[in-house]
C-alpha cells in the first residue's frame, strides 16, 4: 500500500489529507523521501553534461518534492497537535535531517557545478530573478563551507562540531541553573500579589515538591514578582539569582563556553574569508554592516536613555515617599513601574475583553486586506488535524489566490506562541503552486471566544505574514514569501498590526459581545497610551543587549566577554536601575545557536521599518491609501527574497527607513 503522505492528494486545493494519514506513516515516508532526493541530487552532481542553471539550479529547485510533502505534514501536527509519539518522532527526525541537508551543502562535485555556472553568469542569458537564485546558491553553498579543501575542510568541519556541542552545553547549562533554584514564600510574603501571580506561585511550589508558594526564575513568575511584590529584600534577592543564572561558578558556569564560541566563530568566519564573524553572519541581512546596525541601534539609544533617565527621577521619587532612601535599583524599576502604571492608566483588561470577540477580529483582518488587497475570503469545508482548524479560499476577482487555515485555540498539544507557516509556499516551476498558509494561535476558548489586546495584535501580527506568503509572486519556491532576509521578514508582519489601531477599524469590528456597541472612545485612547507606557526601560534593556551582542563579533574575539560587556555598558553610560535584558552568561539567543548571533538587533531594525512604512500610508492620506496599498503588494508582499532588501525597500518608500516613526511610536520624543 502506498504511504499517504508520498500519494497523490486528492483533496481539495490538494491539501494534506489529515485524516487518512497516521502517526505509523511518518518514519517510512521520511525514509522514502531522503532517498528519492539524495538520488535526484547524485542525478544532478554526477550529470557529464555541461552545467546549464535548468540542469542544475532549476533540477535543484524541483528536487525534493516528497520531502516537502512529509515535513510540511509533520511540522504543522508536531507543532500545533502534538502527542508522545510525534515528540518522539520530532527528537529522531532532527539529526537526521540535519545530516541529510549537510550531505547535500558538502557535496563538492554539486558545488563545483554551482560554481561553474557562478564564473559564466553573464553569459548565461539569465532573468534577474534566475540570477538571484543563482547567487543564492552559490553564496548558501561557500558560506557553508563546500570550496574549502584539504586543513581547512578539516577544520571547518570541526569547528562546526564544535559549536553545536558548546551551544548545548550553554542551553543545559542554563535550563540547570534556571531549575535549580526557587525561593520559598511565606504566606505573608504573597501579600500585594495578584490572584494569577499567586496562582502561579503555588503551582510552581507543588512541581518543586515545597511546602507552599514559590518563586521560580521562569519569566512568567519572575517578572509578575518584581512588578508586584512590596517586600524589597525579596525582590533583591530573587533578581539577583536571575541575572545570575550561568554565572554560578561550578559545572554550569557558561561564561567560558561563551569565550570558547566567540573564539571559535571568528577562526569559523575568517577561514570563509571575512574579517569578522559579524561580517560574515551580515553578508545576508539587509543591515550589511555593523557599523550600518550600530548606528540605528545608537540612534535609538539617546532618545531612550533620556526618557529613562526621567522615568528613574520620577521612580526614585516614589520609592523615597515610600520611606526607602538611596537611589533606585534594577528590583525596584518594575514594582514603582507597575505602580506608576495603575496610577496614571490603569487600563482595566476585564471591561475591555467584550469588546475584542475572536470571530470580530478575523472579520477586521479580513476586512483591511479586502481594502488594500482586493483579497475575498469564504469559508471552505475541508478536513483538517484538528477539529479547531477553520479554513477559507482566498480569491481575487474571482481567482483563486490561496488557501488560508487558521488554528486559533490553545491546548495541552500545541506549544506555547504564536506562528505562521506555509503547508505549500507559492511557485510557478516546475508547476504553478499555490499557497495553502496555516496561522497558529494560543488564545483561550470561550462562547463567544474573548481577546486581550495583546492576542489582537497577535491576530494581525501572524496574519500580516500570511498575506507576505499568500501575496507572493515569484517563480521558484526557494525565495518564495517569507524567504527573505532575517531583519526584513518581521516588516510585513509588523506592519500590519499598525490597521489594528486604525481608529475606523477598531470603530467598525470592536464590538461588545453582548450589547454590540462600538468601543468607547475613551477606552480605545487608553489602550493606545498603554502600549507606549515605559517604553524608555523597554527600550534601553534590549538596545544595550544588542549593542553587547554587536561588540562580540564585530572585530577580534574578546579574552573575556564579561569585561566586554562590563566595557560596552559604560561606554554608552547604561542607567544603574536597568539591567541589560539578556547578561553574557544567559544570552540564548545569541550562544545557544547561530540564530541571533550578531543579529540581536533584528527586532529592532524591523521595527524601526514598521513605522516608518506605517508612516509612508499616513503621509499618502490615510491606511487605506490604494497607490501605498499596490506599492507595498509589489514591491514586499510579492516579491519574497528575488530582491535584496534594501533594494525593495527603496522601492516602495523612495529612501531609506528613518527612526523618527519609531520613536515617536514609543513616546520616545514628542508626536
Ligand atoms: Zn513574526
Amino acid at each position: 500500500m502506498t504511504n499517504p503522505i508520498l500519494s497523490d492528494w486528492n483533496t481539495p486545493f490538494e491539501i494534506a489529507p489529515f485524516a487518512t494519514i497516521s502517526d505509523d506513516d511518518f518514519t517510512p515516508a521520511l525514509e522514502q523521501a531522503m532517498q528519492a532526493h539524495d538520488a535526484e541530487i547524485d542525478t544532478i552532481a554526477a550529470n557529464p553534461d555541461t552545467p546549464t542553471f535548468a540542469n542544475t539550479i532549476e533540477a535543484l529547485e524541483a528536487a525534493g518534492e516528497q520531502m516537502d510533502k512529509v515535513l510540511s505534514v509533520f511540522f504543522t501536527v508536531a507543532g500545533a497537535d502534538s502527542n508522545p509519539k510525534r515528540e518522539e518522532l520530532q527528537r529522531a527526525f532532527s539529526p537526521k535531517l540535519a545530516a541529510h541537508y549537510s550531505r547535500i551543502s558538502s557535496n563538492k562535485s554539486l558545488f563545483q557545478r554551482v560554481a561553474d555556472l557562478w564564473d559564466r553568469r553573464d553569459e548565461l542569458g539569465l532573468t534577474d530573478e534566475q540570477a538571484r537564485v543563482l547567487m543564492l546558491s552559490h553564496r548558501g553553498f561557500v558560506r557553508a563551507g563546500a570550496a574549502l579543501t584539504g586543513d581547512d575542510d578539516a577544520r571547518m568541519q570541526e569547528l562546526k562540531a564544535r559549536l553545536a556541542s558548546l551551544g548545548t552545553s550553554f542551553t543545559q547549562n542554563l535550563l540547570a541553573d534556571e531549575r535549580d533554584w526557587f525561593m520559598e514564600l511565606a504566606e505573608e510574603d504573597l501579600q500585594g500579589l495578584p490572584g494569577f501571580v499567586v496562582d502561579t506561585a503555588r503551582a510552581a511550589g507543588q512541581e518543586k515538591g515545597a511546602d507552599g508558594p514559590v518563586v521560580t526564575l521562569s519569566r512568567s513568575l519572575i517578572v509578575p514578582f518584581l512588578q508586584f511584590s512590596p517586600r524589597r529584600d525579596l525582590r533583591e534577592k530573587a533578581y539577583r539569582a536571575w541575572t545570575a543564572r550561568g554565572a554560578n561558578g561550578g559545572e554550569t558556569d557558561n561564561r567560558e563556553i561563551a569565550a570558547e564560541i566567540l573564539k571559535l566563530r571568528e577562526e569559523r568566519a575568517k577561514l570563509l574569508g571575512y574579517d569578522s564573524f559579524a561580517e560574515y553572519k551580515l553578508e545576508t541581512e539587509m543591515a550589511r554592516t555593523p557599523d550600518r546596525v550600530r548606528d540605528l541601534l545608537m540612534q535609538v539609544w539617546e532618545p531612550a536613555k533620556k526618557r529613562a533617565d526621567a522615568d528613574a527621577d520620577e521612580l526614585t521619587q516614589m520609592m523615597q515617599e515610600d520611606g526607602i532612601n538611596g537611589p533606585l535599583e534594577a528590583w525596584d524599576w518594575r514594582y514603582y513601574a507597575e505602580k506608576r502604571r495603575k496610577a496614571e492608566h490603569d487600563l482595566d483588561e476585564a471591561a475591555l475583553k467584550p469588546y475584542l470577540q475572536l470571530d470580530r477580529m478575523i472579520e477586521a483582518s479580513f476586512a483591511c486586506a479586502n481594502r488594500l488587497f482586493g483579497l475575498e475570503f469564504a469559508p471552505l469545508d475541508v478536513p483538517l488535524y484538528h477539529p479547531d482548524c477553520r479554513a477559507w479560499e482566498v480569491t481575487r476577482k474571482g481567482q483563486h489566490v490561496a488557501v488560508f487555515i487558521g488554528d486559533y485555540f490553545a491546548r495541552g498539544s500545541k506549544r506555547s506562541g504564536a506562528w505562521c507557516s506555509a503547508m505549500r509556499g507559492q511557485a510557478k516551476f516546475p508547476n504553478v503552486q499555490t499557497p495553502v498558509v496555516i496561522n497558529v494561535c494560543n488564545f483561550a476558548k470561550g462562547d463567544p471566544a474573548l481577546l486581550s489586546y495583546d492576542d489582537a495584535r497577535t491576530l494581525f501580527h501572524e496574519f500580516g505574514h500570511a498575506l507576505h506568503q499568500m501575496l507572493s509572486n515569484v517563480t521558484y519556491e526557494s525565495i518564495s514569501g517569507t524567504s527573505v532576509a532575517r531583519d526584513f521578514v518581521e516588516l510585513p508582519s509588523q506592519l500590519y498590526e499598525h490597521w489594528l489601531e486604525v481608529p475606523e477599524v477598531l470603530a467598525e469590528f470592536a464590538t461588545h459581545a453582548d450589547t454590540g456597541e462600538p468601543m468607547p472612545q475613551e477606552m480605545l485612547e487608553k489602550v493606545l497610551k498603554a502600549a507606549i507606557f515605559d517604553q524608555g526601560f523597554q527600550t534601553v534593556e534590549y538596545v544595550a543587549s544588542a549593542l553587547v551582542d554587536l561588540a562580540f563579533h564585530d572585530g577580534a574575539a574578546p579574552a573575556d566577554p564579561m569585561d566586554k560587556q562590563a566595557e560596552v555598558l559604560a561606554e554608552i553610560g547604561m542607567p544603574s536601575a536597568i539591567g541589560i535584558r539578556h547578561a553574557t552568561p544567559h544570552f540564548a539567543h545569541v550562544f545557544a545557536g547561530d540564530g541571533y548571533s550578531s543579529g540581536y538587533y533584528s527586532y529592532m531594525w524591523s521595527e524601526v521599518m514598521d513605522a516608518d512604512a506605517f508612516a509612508a500610508f499616513e503621509e499618502a492620506g490615510g491606511a487605506f491609501d490604494p497607490e501605498r496599498a499596490k506599492s507595498l503588494e509589489d514591491n514586499i508582499l510579492s516579491t519574497g527574497g528575488s530582491r535584496e532588501a534594501e533594494d525593495l525597500y527603496l522601492a516602495f518608500r523612495g529612501r531609506l527607513p528613518g527612526v523618527e516613526a519609531l520613536l515617536k511610536g514609543r513616546g520616545l520624543i514628542a508626536a
